[in-house]
């Protein structure tokens, strides 16, 4: 808890890290961003051994972490990899040297067994256009506000159930992304996440605000519709394996029909 002090001390209204009462409403939502008041998802029990099983590719995936090296990454220390996993605090931030709009990408990761004393236990995350936030965090023993939880649209859109396995063991989200659509400057079409976490769907369908923000309510500042895949270095050894991504065609916007 001494962690989770020290990092919002300051910011005045979230001592206990369990949200704020100050920060801006979030748009067609009854809920502040990071609201305290936000009710926590239910937990529910995945699968026996759902998400703790490698799960192997099928054969258009193209694989961007097989245990082995990070050559389909750049900006992360080798040293960083052990036991064939890479540890996230050693590599630091990792982005994908490809970029993707629409895909379907499938994570492994386990957050660390014990808290540590720097930084929320487990804070991590996977970023799609190295923009959009899918939070990885400890879940299941540990607590925060309820948009910050793991599989939350960060700051936006809690999961709908918390699907958390216990500390330190393997857990799995795959992600089906949809880019941003623009003509010029008009956002057409928002980002879409749907997300399963552990097998249990968690993110259906859930349009993005925009690129992650703290304490802020997120906007499409950015017009970028393709980018890397973004690993978050948070301070906390997260590990991931088993990476891989399936590249999917954007949806063509469907002509106007002409009124006669
Ligand atoms: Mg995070």
């Amino acid at each position: 808890m001494a962690a989770i002090l020290l990092l919002f001390v300051g910011r005045g209204v979230c001592e206990d890290g369990l949200g704020y009462t100050d920060t801006p409403r979030l748009p067609n939502s009854p809920w502040r961003v990071h609201d305290r008041q936000r009710p926590q998802p239910p937990m529910v029990e995945p699968a026996a051994k759902a998400g703790e099983q490698p799960v192997a590719p099928p054969s258009d995936a193209l694989m961007l972490f097989d245990g082995k090296d990070l050559s389909q990454w750049e900006g992360g220390d080798p040293k960083g990899i052990e036991d064939g996993c890479i540890n996230i605090l050693k590599t630091g931030q990792i982005q994908t040297k490809r970029h993707f709009g629409d895909c379907q990408l499938h994570v492994e990761w386990a957050t660390p067994t014990k808290a540590e004393n720097n930084m929320i236990w487990g804070n991590s995350g996977v970023f799609m256009l190295g923009k959009h936030e899918l939070q990885i965090i400890e879940s299941h023993d540990s607590k925060i506000y309820a948009d910050g939880i793991a599989a939350a649209v960060y700051g936006q859109t809690p999961p709908l159930v918390n699907a958390a396995r216990k500390p330190g063991q393997w857990q799995s989200f795959d992600i089906v992304f949809t880019a941003p659509q623009f003509d010029g400057d008009k956002l057409l079409k928002p980002a879409y996440f749907t997300v399963f976490w552990n097998g249990v769907l968690v993110q259906n369908h859930t349009a993005s605000l925009g690129p992650t923000r703290h304490r802020e309510v997120a906007t499409y500042d950015s017009r970028e519709t393709t980018g890397p895949i973004l690993l978050q270095q948070h301070g906390s050894a997260v590990r991931f394996r088993n990476i891989w991504v399936r590249d999917l065609k954007p949806e063509q916007p469907r002509p106007i029909e002409k009124k006669k």
